[in-house]
């Protein structure tokens, strides 16, 4: 797609979103994060407006292949403050469906998706092995034509609105294999199986989409359900990550445009010392910074898109991008913070609220460290740090 393409696809998506967001809105969504409700009309939004079928191919159902489309309309409604992360999950499981699934699975899992039929929930985070996925617990042991999957997950996005969890679990234990890449299984889990429980957890995010411990106990799974390879999962995963970090890089641009366009709306009009504040360059420059930052990233972003969507491996720009939206957005939103002053953490002013969602995508979904030390070993050829 050459860029000017990718410009045009960005504005269609823009356009089209709007009919989401005139569904659900930033204030609707702060609401639902505080009174509680689900996006399920907003999904339905998605639909109805063909929004889903975006990163899908047409002989699945959808309008095209491609991470391109679902990162556009990932920054679009980010930008808009109402962020759908099981959208987000949906959109990069359904591409290592796309690119490992066989033809029975693409049928079970594409077209639903499209339709807005099917959710789909990723779980791999464990607490003891945390960013060190390899060191994961959860098991499932073949048995006949099922796996017998058993594990806790936590911080399982959006689990409860979901209808098939993509669960990475072990299917030869650590223990058993040299190399510690080898031996994760991808699984696609249908939420309502037996022995497939969800605790709530108490997480400050200010989204109406939320957390869960996910328990699996002799959760009998059909080996159809595998994604890939048994026990070569890093390759079927290696196409869901590299998609996520693009999206997630969607998220954070996204949202940290929405904070800082507030944030000079506020500068135009706040007026202590009786000039507007955004006329002191000390208020202007940290907002204008931000911009650059922000600008920066998601030319970076849509480079990656380009190399994923041409069959390139996009790990260097995909993990850039990751690094830089989610800095971008910190800088955005801490810049805005500053601005409002002690406005920021009235509630309604909805600024300080921001913070949590905008903070994470430093942390989550991988850390920024661990993209350092990717950029360390894989482009700069220095040595394992860790
Ligand atoms: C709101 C929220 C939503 C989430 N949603 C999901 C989800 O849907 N599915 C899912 O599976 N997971 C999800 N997660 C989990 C998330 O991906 C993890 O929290 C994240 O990967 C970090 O793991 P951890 O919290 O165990 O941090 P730890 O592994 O304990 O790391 C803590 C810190 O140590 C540092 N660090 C760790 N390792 C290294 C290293 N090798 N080199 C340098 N520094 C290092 C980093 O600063 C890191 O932030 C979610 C988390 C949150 C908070």
């Amino acid at each position: 797609m050459t860029i000017n393409a990718q410009q045009e696809l960005r504005i269609d998506v823009r356009e089209a979103s709007k009919g989401v967001v005139h569904v659900v809105d930033r204030a609707e969504y702060v609401r639902r994060a505080r009174e509680g409700g689900t996006l399920d009309d907003a999904w339905k939004a998605m639909a109805d407006l063909g929004l889903l079928g975006l990163g899908v191919g047409e002989q699945d159902g959808g309008s095209g292949e491609g991470i391109t489309g679902p990162v556009a309309l990932m920054e679009a409604l980010s930008e808009a403050g109402v962020p759908p992360v099981l959208y987000l999950l949906t959109a990069f499981a359904r591409t290592a469906i796309q690119r490992h699934g066989t033809d029975e699975q693409r049928r079970r899992f594409l077209a639903p998706t499209v339709t807005g039929q099917m959710k789909i929930a990723f779980a791999i985070t464990e607490a003891d092995a945390g960013t060190n996925s390899f060191a994961m617990q959860t098991f499932a042991g073949r048995d006949g034509d099922h796996y017998v999957l058993n594990g806790e997950k936590l911080y399982i996005s959006a689990a409860d609105n979901a209808d098939y969890i993509m669960v990475v679990a072990r299917t030869t234990r650590r223990r058993d294999t040299e190399d510690r890449r080898v031996g994760l299984s991808v699984l696609m889990v249908d939420r309502h199986t037996a022995g497939v429980g969800l605790t709530p957890m108490k997480i400050d995010l200010h989204s109406p989409e939320r957390q869960f411990f996910l328990h699996l106990d002799d959760v009998h799974v059909p080996v159809e359900n595998l994604v890939g390879v048994q026990d070569d999962g890093m390759r079927t995963l290696f196409d869901a990550l590299n998609p996520e970090r693009l999206l997630v890089s969607a998220w954070a641009i996204g949202l940290g445009q929405h904070a800082l366009q507030r944030g000079v709306d506020y500068v135009r009009e706040r007026s202590p010392f009786g000039t507007p504040i955004g006329s002191y360059q000390a208020v202007q420059h940290p907002l204008a910074r931000a911009n650059a930052h922000l600008a920066a990233a998601r030319v970076m972003l849509y480079a990656a898109c380009e190399a994923f969507d041409n069959g390139e491996d996009p790990g260097a720009n995909a993990n850039m991008a990751k690094l830089l939206a989610s800095e971008a957005a910190n800088a955005a939103a801490d810049a805005v913070i500053q601005s409002f002053g002690g406005s920021a953490f009235d509630a309604d002013s909805d600024i300080v609220t921001l913070w949590p969602m905008i903070r994470l995508l430093r942390i989550a979904p991988i850390n920024n460290e661990m993209i350092l030390n990717y950029i360390s070993e894989r482009i700069l050829r220095l040595p394992k740090s860790y």
